[in-house]
């Protein structure tokens, strides 16, 4: 018989899986000796058991949970549902892995019309006001009755007795307002508000399963790759009172600051106050640092744990605690989410504090969530003009049109629009906004509001708890110090200093610091992969190496046909009738080029730099076929010479000509140097002579979309001879191809016969071997697929390692049978992404190569794939 309920006391932080991140850590906490209620945890394994059989509770899971009720039941000398002293419990969802505000809480349930008698020996208020609470949660988690109902009976009762906050209501008010909820509970449902302990108790529990499967819950899971297949947990937890007047409160409270990482208070809490209070941003909670004066003792037994807790979990926590007439009590404990900032300055200090070693402390920092290091903030040199003030919930700034709904962020996102998501305060329903938006602005709300846990979560600017912005959102706007700021206006928001201001303010990029510097060096000495850039210029070269990048892994050089000057000479060149012709017209580009790779050379002083040779389709530096068409007619039109529209039609005839069906599949790459190998010998010379000028070492001419290894034998007696006739053969230039077709990537053993490297070109080796044309996938069935769990991730952000990886892993070991020395690496945005990192360690390469801004967390990813790979292999 499976066992769906552990105690408590039966369970261990390593039971994740199982009971969930908050089961696993009461259970932890529990065994260490720390305050926690007592209660204990229904598993994972009943919940996808629920919802596995139509959502039917499996036959055992009644029986466990009325033992472990009657084991609870006589530890704490309370029965559920008692009319003298009653036992109440919280019904909490826990995942394995955190998902949070995704699963709402139902606190003080086992109250009915009469245990609340009960409970209000210790205060008629505090009784009624649990009631109340509880018929509230109740009916909005689990019956699904509009919460704004019941919302909006408390504010009228609060308006009709003149009092602002909800503790000022008496025990006579909190009467009548649960004679409303009840009224409303009926009038919504059909039924009376149920009465029975144990019924309150099943159907929370189903609620918990089903809400596995909200539409928010399955939203954020994707946004953050979690499996469908985990399942929630349910923990029923003796109720503890932070709602017992004042000397009870309740709050939250992290171990480090998780926006700066800096080893200070960090927290907030609510006297006189239960629960989801402090997070709702209902009221707005005090800072931590006043709970010592409030009740000094609870204060300084916090820190105790505060400090005992991070020590034991060798991890910054984020804690939730509750003070019951001056007792301490901890409810949950957990890693606390952090900017990235904070999250290099814990990982470095923790090491510094002899906490943690280098190598664990690497794999505390996430990958991903560098680059946020790496955006802009406000220009300090710009003017401003700040129009509200709120918290600094989430640093960065951004600049987009305020918009009122999360339904408009993400439309107008969608569009292309830079938004920022202006609410009174967020729920979990607004996640899809969240996602699309630059920024988030709150009206209400704290540092550990909804709000701000998630905008920091996902690296969005967030400024939360401005008060003085009236939202209006009939109106669709919102006015601050006098200013009015309707739908689409842009304003800009300093997440980091906790500023609205008017209009578009000028951003900078952001400064990497020392702990960043610190951490990403202890990377490097344990990565094994070499980390490059793709930088076409210059400029982007320096960036490259100013973010640890150790060559050029992709340098394209379509760009160097393009501009004002060079354009209508490559357009002279496509237009020429014969070679002759072309290489006269070649050899005036010759020196643009040069220049361009001159430079660059220069930018990575001796590092190795793959040149990739033209690529594109020819029609693409050609104006477009129906605008073409559409001057002609207005040049007839408007009567001009006949000979400048004779000069057109030439240029229109030869789109025609260049005009392919499925461009991607045509006239391109390597093709094109072996049709025209003019083109690709002015490029070689270029190079060497560049090369030659400033003495660079490391480079390597990469010939585009071989498949056959002929294609790539011609090319490369090409490029070996115009090296000879510039003399640079003391230069070591490495000959090599990108693999992006999949015959290259099956017959690599041929190919590497003729080149010196091979590099991965994940993005058409993709397309072509799926079939998918990213552009038009993208635009088309390719976000159904995910939404629908067809595909579980977009194969052009991380690399889709069944298929593509496996062409991949063939080529590796097929073209070291060939030639063992040979350079392998990969080249695309899939080089900057983690797991696709930590394939490329796992099959071997060499190198990754991504783009610059992503150097950083491919140092990081690299590291983590050797640490991973070393904990295997012990
Ligand atoms: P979440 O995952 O949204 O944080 P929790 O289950 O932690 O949900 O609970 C929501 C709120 O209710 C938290 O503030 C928590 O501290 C409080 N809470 C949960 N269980 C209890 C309990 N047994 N006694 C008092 N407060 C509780
Ligand atoms: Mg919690
Ligand atoms: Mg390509």
């Amino acid at each position: 018989m499976p066992t769906y309920v552990y105690d408590f006391s039966e369970g261990s932080a390593d039971m994740r899986a199982l009971l969930g991140g908050k089961g696993a850590n009461l259970a932890e906490m529990t065994s260490i000796g720390l305050p926690v209620p007592d209660g204990f945890t229904i598993t994972t394994e009943a919940c996808l058991a629920y919802l596995r059989d139509g959502k039917t509770r499996p036959p055992e899971l009644d029986q466990q949970v009325a033992d472990h009720l009657a084991g609870l039941e006589q530890r704490t000398g309370k029965r559920l549902g008692d009319p003298r002293d009653p036992l109440l419990v919280s019904v909490r969802s826990g995942a394995p892995v955190s998902m949070p505000g995704m699963m709402d809480t139902i606190l003080n349930l086992g109250l009915n019309d009469d245990s609340v008698a009960g409970l209000a020996a210790a205060g008629e208020r505090f009784a009624r006001d649990s009631y109340r609470r509880f018929i509230q949660m109740y009916g909005d988690v689990v019956a699904e009755v509009d919460g704004h109902l019941f919302e909006d009976a408390l504010t009228r009762r609060k308006m009709s007795r003149r009092v602002t906050s909800d503790v000022e209501l008496s025990a006579e008010d909190l009467e009548a307002v649960i004679g409303e909820f009840k009224a409303i509970y009926r009038r919504e449902t059909g039924e009376d508000f149920p009465q029975d302990p144990r019924v309150q108790l099943d159907r929370a529990v189903d609620a918990v399963f089903r809400s596995w499967n909200t539409p928010r819950a399955r939203t954020y899971r994707r946004e953050y790759d979690i499996s469908d297949d985990l399942g929630t947990a349910v923990n029923i937890v003796q109720m503890v009172f932070g709602n017992m007047g004042n000397d009870s409160a309740t709050g939250v409270c992290f171990t480090r600051n998780p926006s700066t990482g800096a080893r200070e208070l960090y927290g907030e809490f609510l006297v006189n106050a239960q629960g989801e209070d402090v997070v709702a941003g209902i009221r707005t909670p005090q800072p931590l640092a006043e709970l010592e004066a409030v009740m000094p003792e609870a204060f300084a037994a916090l820190l105790e744990q505060m400090r005992g807790l991070e020590q034991h979990y060798r991890e910054m926590q984020d804690i939730e605690f509750t003070i019951e007439r001056g007792t301490l009590y901890i409810l949950q404990t957990r890693t606390g989410k952090r900017t990235a900032a904070a999250a290099v300055r814990i990982a470095r200090e923790m090491t510094e504090e002899g906490v943690l070693t280098r190598t664990e402390a690497l794999t505390r920092v996430d990958p991903s969530q560098l680059d946020q290091l790496l955006h802009p903030g406000l220009d300090p040199t710009a003017e401003t003009t700040v129009i509200a003030h709120g918290l600094n919930a989430s640093p960065g700034a951004a600049v987009g049109a305020a918009v009122f709904d999360a339904e408009t962020a993400e439309a107008w996102g969608k569009a292309g629009e830079d938004v920022i998501l202006v609410r009174w305060e967020t729920t979990p329903d607004d996640i899809h906004g969240v996602i699309r938006a630059q920024g988030v602005l709150t009206a209400r709300g704290g540092m550990t509001s909804h709000a701000a846990v998630v905008a920091r979560g996902l690296g969005k600017p967030c400024v939360a708890g401005a008060e003085g912005i009236r939202i209006d959102l009939e109106h669709r706007m919102f006015s601050a110090s006098g200013h009015d700021i309707h739908e689409g206006d842009v304003i800009t928001i300093d997440g980091g200093r906790g500023e609205v201001m008017l209009g578009a303010v000028p951003l900078v990029p952001p400064q990497v610091n020392e702990d960043f510097d610190t951490i990403t060096a202890w990377a490097d000495d344990v990565r094994r992969l070499a980390v490059r850039a793709n930088a076409d210029t210059p400029e982007d070269a320096v960036r490259a190496r100013e973010l640890g990048a150790e060559g050029i892994g992709l340098c394209r050089t379509e760009h160097m046909f393009f501009g004002e000057e060079r354009l209508p000479v490559v357009q002279e060149m496509i237009m020429a009738t014969d070679e002759d012709q072309r290489r006269a017209v070649l050899g005036r580009l010759l020196p643009f080029q040069q220049g361009d790779f001159e430079g660059i050379f220069r930018a990575m002083a001796g590092l190795p730099v793959t040149i990739r040779l033209l690529d594109p389709p020819l029609h693409e530096f050609l104006p477009d076929l129906t605008d073409l068409v559409l001057e002609i007619e207005q040049m007839r039109e408007a009567g001009r010479p006949e000979h400048e529209i004779a000069r057109r039609e030439r240029v229109a005839a030869r789109v025609r000509t260049l005009r392919e069906v499925n461009p991607m599949l045509g006239t391109r790459g390597c093709r094109l140097g072996l049709l025209y190998p003019e083109i690709y010998e002015m490029q070689v010379r270029a190079i060497i002579r560049a090369a030659l000028a400033v003495e660079a070492t490391g480079v390597e001419i990469m010939h585009p979309l071989v498949g056959f290894r002929e294609e790539l034998r011609r090319l490369r007696a090409l490029t070996e001879r115009v090296i000879e006739e510039e003399s640079g053969d003391a230069l070591g230039v490495l000959v090599g191809t990108m693999i992006e077709v999949p015959r290259a990537a099956l017959t690599a053993d041929e190919i590497a016969e003729v080149a010196d490297f091979c590099s991965f070109g994940t993005n058409d080796l993709t397309q072509m071997t799926l079939a998918f044309s990213r552009d038009d996938a993208e635009r088309s069935f390719l976000p159904r697929y995910l939404e629908e769990g067809v595909l579980e991730s977009n194969p052009f952000e991380t690399l889709d390692q069944s298929g593509v990886g496996r062409l991949i892993q063939t080529a590796a070991s097929l073209a070291r049978e060939t030639k063992p020395a040979i350079k392998l690496g990969i080249c695309g945005e899939h080089g900057g992404d983690p797991a696709s990192v930590a394939f490329c360690h796992r099959v071997g390469l060499d190198y990754v190569s991504c783009s610059p801004f992503r150097v950083p967390i491919a140092r990081l990813a690299a590291a983590q794939a050797a640490i991973a790979e070393a904990a295997e292999v012990a």
